[in-house]
This record gives C-alpha cells, sequence and structure tokens, in this order.
C-alpha cells in the first residue's frame, strides 16, 4: 500500500495539532503568538477576548473574515485550557 491517505483536517483539528505541538505563545489574555506548522519562522498575531470572534493576520482569516482560522482556534482552546486549569486549582484547594 503505497497510495497515501489524504485526510483533509478540519480547522478544529488543525488548531489541536498547533496546541499539542506548543505553537501557541500567550502574550497576555487577549493577544497570542501563534507558529506555522509549515514555516516555523512565520508567527501569526491572534487577538481573542473570548467574546468576540477574535482576529488573525494569516491569509485564511483575510480569505475568510467570518470565520475563525486554525490559530484564532488554537488561542481560543489555550484560553479555555488555562481557564479549566485555574479553575480546577481553585476547587482543588477549597477542599
Ligand atoms: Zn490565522
Amino acid at each position: 500500500m503505497s497510495q497515501k491517505l489524504k485526510v483533509k483536517l478540519t480547522r478544529e483539528e488543525k488548531a489541536n495539532q498547533i496546541l499539542n505541538n506548543g505553537f501557541v505563545k500567550r502574550l497576555d489574555d487577549q493577544n497570542y503568538e501563534v507558529r506555522s506548522q509549515k514555516n516555523k519562522d512565520i508567527i501569526y498575531s491572534v487577538w481573542y477576548d473570548g467574546i468576540d470572534q477574535g482576529f488573525c493576520n494569516c491569509i485564511d482569516h483575510m480569505n475568510f473574515p467570518d470565520k475563525q482560522c486554525k490559530h484564532i482556534l488554537a488561542a481560543k482552546e489555550y484560553r479555555f485550557t488555562l481557564l479549566e486549569r485555574i479553575v480546577n486549582d481553585l476547587m482543588g484547594k477549597e477542599e
């Protein structure tokens, strides 16, 4: 079997890969740097506040400004995971 199965990943799946690779860097609660998976020299600036759709300076987001690109989704997931950890820590302390 030499034929490669070409699987098209969804934006959500790609975002998870980015996150698992540790390519998301939090600058503050609303600003994130997300490194490109293809070219590690490229870093996208993501703005996401947890309420609005967010903004990213990648081509995907420029082409589809009404959708959250994988970088915004990665930052969103990162933010959510972080908040979840903080909440868990607080809950743990109260016991
Ligand atoms: Zn993007």
